[in-house]
């Protein structure tokens, strides 16, 4: 195999009904976004980039594009205001940070990687995490220049339906670098019209992302509650860890608890340590796209 051959990558733009999207130039949107990330990563990945580096690039340019609900174009909460939440772990040492109810923060995925590095600690919340930030000398954004029309469009359709039928959507991105380790990204603005102080899937090691070289990377997006109740990412882990399977296999696996279990709305990327990818959702769509050991780029949505 060709150190080429030997990396992978899967990124994410959220899981939900995109009833929006009723035609191509809708859906071109999603599409352009994943393709344009997928690329970037693969230059990186090829040049010999560390998995971490990689996913921590590919979800900071997925959080900077306002299609997806993370950094700019995070969806909005019952006060009409910004709070993120984001993780990132490394396959390699089990080393993650994350971050959660933060806000002025075009990044939150680079804040959740200094969490790992520079602190003796893996998640921080709310005011913590933000003085951590000014700490770290991370620039912070007016939540303005991160709040979108569709956002605030998204938000006052959710007030007139009393808060039926939230979007999520959320974005993530796991890879295998050429020295076969394995790294997983999630970020996101969380769910239209959730509480203040409620936190998601997302910056939950083991619930909304994962990363063993024993196992797998994982990236989960959906119903944040849902994913939570099963420990989703981490059972995917477990059924290639303990059950031998692919992933494939354990993606089919975990998608299957979800919904027997939790009757969960939502997707997953997985890559395993072989490098092999897979990806499973409950609701109509997934936006999502991946290279196959060094293969050609796949884009599905
Ligand atoms: N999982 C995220 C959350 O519950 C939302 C999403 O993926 O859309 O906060």
């Amino acid at each position: 195999m060709t150190a080429n051959a030997r990396f992978s990558l899967m990124i994410h733009g959220g899981a939900g009904p995109f009833a929006h999207v009723t035609d191509a130039s809708a859906a071109a949107r999603y599409i352009d976004g994943a393709r344009a990330v997928v690329e970037q990563g693969r230059a990186m990945l090829s040049a010999g980039a560390s998995a971490l580096d990689t996913v921590e690039a590919c979800a900071a340019l997925l959080e900077d594009d306002p299609a997806f609900n993370a950094g700019r174009g995070s969806v909005l909460n019952e006060l009409g205001a910004i709070e993120m939440d984001a993780a990132i772990m490394d396959g390699a040492t089990l080393a993650a940070g994350a971050v959660a109810g933060v806000h002025n923060i075009a990044n939150p995925i680079r804040l959740a990687r200094r969490v790992m590095q520079d602190t003796e600690h893996l998640l921080l919340i709310a005011d913590g995490a933000m003085r951590f930030a000014e700490q770290c000398g991370i620039a912070q954004v007016a939540d303005d220049a991160l709040v979108t029309p569709d956002a605030i469009a998204e938000f006052e359709a959710y007030q007139r339906s009393r808060g039926e039928s939230p979007r999520f959507g959320t974005i993530g991105a796991v890879a295998r670098d050429v020295y076969g380790t394995l790294a997983a990204a999630t970020s996101t603005g969380g769910m239209t019209g959730k509480r203040v102080g409620r936190v998601g899937d997302s910056p939950i090691v083991g619930a909304g992302v994962y990363a063993d070289n024993a196992s797998c990377a994982v990236s989960a997006t959906g119903r944040g509650e849902d994913f939570m109740r099963i420990v989703m990412a981490h059972t995917i882990a477990a059924h290639i860890e303990f059950a031998g399977m692919d992933a494939a296999g354990a993606t089919q696996a975990g998608i299957e608890r979800l919904r027997k279990r939790t009757q969960g709305q939502g997707g997953v990327i997985v890559i395993d340590h072989m490098g092999r990818c897979a990806s499973a959702h409950t609701t109509a769509r997934m936006v999502c796209g991946w290279i196959e050991h060094g293969g050609k780029t796949q884009i599905r949505f």
